[in-house]
């Protein structure tokens, strides 16, 4: 593995005119990981990421990409799949995919060879010769991913990487990213879908109003908001156990009940209590950890979208 950080950054801050899009930010990606650019609408995350890309400048701090301020050399070992997904419509798919591999520096018959294995993979082959304006939007989407992963990049940046996708291409592309990561390649990936961020992502950054709000990884920031409480399913009087202040109803369509616990009382204490319990019988057990879509709200729901 490189020594270096696929990305490092330092302190960078960028302005709009008066308006600071990014401020005082700092962060790294490792090789071999999925880090996630999370925040709401306008929080600065496209700035950042085209600031990473060297499409615009930031007004002051550092930025290295695999060690190093960006060069041509490093610009074709990274893949960028955009927001906005521009493909040339007109062209048979193939022709495309050699066309664009070539621009990043392989051979013509090395971006076929590519070209045809990704359509494969895609389940794509018989599209080859067709129009990219001819296959479905989801399809689309996945030549536009084979497009990103073609020259075989250490590093992709993707943006709403399965919006448009139906479950089972989320799945090939998932599977996919987890490959590339197995085998040393860095990715980040900014999205609204916290479910794939809790599935796949290694460490998180959380924006909002260009400033950090959340920074590391994925597992200790979810463990970090746990209540103290738990979530039971099964029967029983749950409010009658010692130590369990509240019983709340599930919410948000998750199985069970949570009981909050009172300060001195530990999951285990509880624990301990039911399997003493005669009328009471458990089918999960588990610390009421919120989902990252809980931990987002709570974070950047007060600083408010746009
Ligand atoms: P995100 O990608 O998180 O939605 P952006 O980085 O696109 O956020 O935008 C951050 C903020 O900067 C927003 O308030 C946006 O309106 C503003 N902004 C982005 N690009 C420009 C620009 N070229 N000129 C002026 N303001 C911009």
């Amino acid at each position: 593995m490189a020594a270096h950080s696929a990305i490092h950054i330092e302190r960078i801050n960028k302005s709009y005119g008066d308006f600071r899009a990014v401020s005082d930010l700092s962060f790294a990606v490792q090789h071999g990981e999925i880090f996630a650019l999370l925040g709401p609408n306008g929080a600065g995350k496209s700035t950042t990421i085209r600031m990473i890309l060297d499409i615009i400048q930031p007004d002051s701090g550092r930025i290295a990409v695999f060690g190093a301020p960006l060069t041509d050399a490093a610009r074709n070992r990274i893949g960028y799949l955009p927001e906005e997904r521009g493909l040339y419509k007109s062209v048979p798919v193939l022709e495309m995919l050699v066309y664009l591999g070539r621009l990043k520096g392989l051979s013509g018959s090395e971006a076929k060879k590519r070209g045809l294995a990704l359509l494969e993979r895609f389940e794509l082959a018989e599209y080859a010769r067709k129009k990219v304006s001819d296959l479905s939007k989801g399809m689309q989407q996945k030549v536009q991913f084979a497009v990103t992963i073609l020259h075989e990049p250490d590093l992709i940046i993707i943006d709403e990487p399965f919006s448009g996708l139906d479950p089972v291409n989320r799945l090939v592309i998932k599977n996919l990213l987890l490959e590339f990561r197995q085998r040393g390649g860095a990715v980040v990936m900014s999205t609204h879908q916290m479910n794939q961020v809790e599935e796949m992502a290694d460490r998180m950054l959380m924006i909002s109003r260009g400033q950090q709000k959340l920074y590391g990884p994925v597992d200790d920031i979810r463990r970090q908001f746990a209540l103290h409480a738990i979530i039971v399913q099964g029967s029983g009087d749950w409010s009658a156990l010692p130590g369990v202040v509240r019983v709340e109803p599930g919410s948000n369509g998750r199985d069970g009940v949570t009981l909050h616990l009172a300060e001195k009382t530990t999951a285990d204490d509880v624990l301990a209590e039911i399997a003493r319990s005669r009328n009471t019988r458990i089918e999960k057990f588990e610390l009421a950890i919120p989902s990252l879509e809980d931990i987002f709200i709570r974070v950047a729901g007060k600083d408010g979208g746009q």
